[in-house]
């Protein structure tokens, strides 16, 4: 079949829209009608190359925040079914491990690489993905709010529930509250009954976090964070922190109370924070890494934007041809939540 879409032909290219065939999909695969793709920081990422090693080849369709319609199976695939509303899972897992067998699937421990980056993603109206990439996904849910669920909405879900364990009473405080997965980690915070702060350096994103259950706060820099009018001074009980800078992290540590936990999100290179055993000791700190999402908490996450919990806040919904232009936004700091790229034209 031949499509029409964006395509990687170097790393930290430009994108080129192009024909191209896209194949049957083989055993073990799924083709998959793609409805909408999300567009965030990450895609710039893999686009930029920051995911790819030498399994990664190229000319790639970027794009793993892609929500679509199973439209053929290749052979021994049972499910997803041809019709069924699907969602793609970031990670190429192997789903026979331990890991894998114990629902940690971002933990894999057979790791094959990224969909967008060692498989084409949803920048492209098909895609073919392994079956188990293609997670049900609710038929209620439009698909430019569900792009928002496979990573903007369960990664927070990872971190409230399994890493930080969040309950009614906690303080939290996000770090980079208004980026696509920080506005998303505010509401899911906020769902699971803590006070959430919203540490942003835009004040053009301070109505959002408001919207989405948490009080903004300027960390324009590290030196002057006000939580006071917050918490009445009570410090965050709990920190995450999607910035991921020496000076973010320092404040993070020297800001929680006896057992506070840091949720770190980052994997930048060369950035560096200093931890002293003593201090972790007597207050008994942790701090905590937190790696995507399970299967399970695609699932879970898209029944929360499902049943009205969680609202998935995608601000731009563009044609293909525009693109290039949220990216731009993207790239000043200037999007609000996500952006996605709609492929229907109309057609639903
Ligand atoms: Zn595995």
């Amino acid at each position: 079949m031949r499509i029409e879409g964006y395509r990687i032909h170097q790393w930290g290219g430009p994108l080129r829209w192009e024909p191209f065939d896209v194949e049957p999909p083989g055993p073990g695969d799924v083709l998959i009608r793609v409805e909408a793709c999300g567009i965030g920081l990450t895609v710039l990422n893999c686009i930029r190359g920051d995911l790819a090693n030498e399994h990664a080849t190229l000319p790639r369709v970027p794009g793993h925040e892609l929500v679509g319609r199973v439209e053929a199976v290749g052979a021994g695939v049972t499910s997803p079914a041809v019709g069924t509303r699907v969602m793609a899972y970031f990670y190429l897992v192997c789903g026979q491990c331990d890991a894998c067998r114990a629902g940690q699937d971002s933990l894999c421990r057979n790791l094959a690489g990224w969909v967008g980056v060692h498989r084409d993603g949803g920048y492209a109206p098909f895609t073919v993905l392994p079956a188990g990439n293609a997670v049900p996904l609710p038929e209620s849910v439009p698909a430019a709010q569900a792009t928002a669920i496979p990573d903007a909405i369960a990664t927070p879900l990872h971190v409230c529930r399994t890493r930080a364990r969040i309950q009614a009473g906690d303080r939290v405080a996000v770090i980079g509250a208004g980026g696509g997965v920080g506005i998303h980690m505010v509401g899911m915070a906020a769902c699971f009954g803590a006070q959430v702060a919203g540490l942003e350096a835009s004040e053009g994103k301070f109505d959002i976090i408001r919207q989405t259950g948490g009080v903004p706060v300027l960390s324009r820099s590290f030196d002057d964070i006000d939580l006071h009018p917050v918490w009445d001074g009570a410090p965050p009980t709990v920190v995450i922190d999607l910035l991921g800078s020496s000076t973010s992290l320092t404040w993070a540590l020297q800001a929680l109370p006896l057992g506070g936990r840091l949720v770190v999100l980052t994997t930048f290179r060369d950035v560096d924070v200093r931890v002293s055993p003593r201090d972790l000791v007597l207050r008994e700190i942790t701090v905590l890494g937190s790696r995507y999402a399970s299967k399970a908490e695609l699932r879970d996450s898209a029944e929360l934007v499902a049943s009205g919990r969680i609202r998935p806040v995608v601000s731009h919904v563009v044609p293909p041809a525009d693109v290039e232009r949220v990216h731009r936004e993207l790239q000043e700091g200037r999007l609000i939540g996500r952006g996605a790229v709609d492929w229907t034209g109309g057609r639903q």
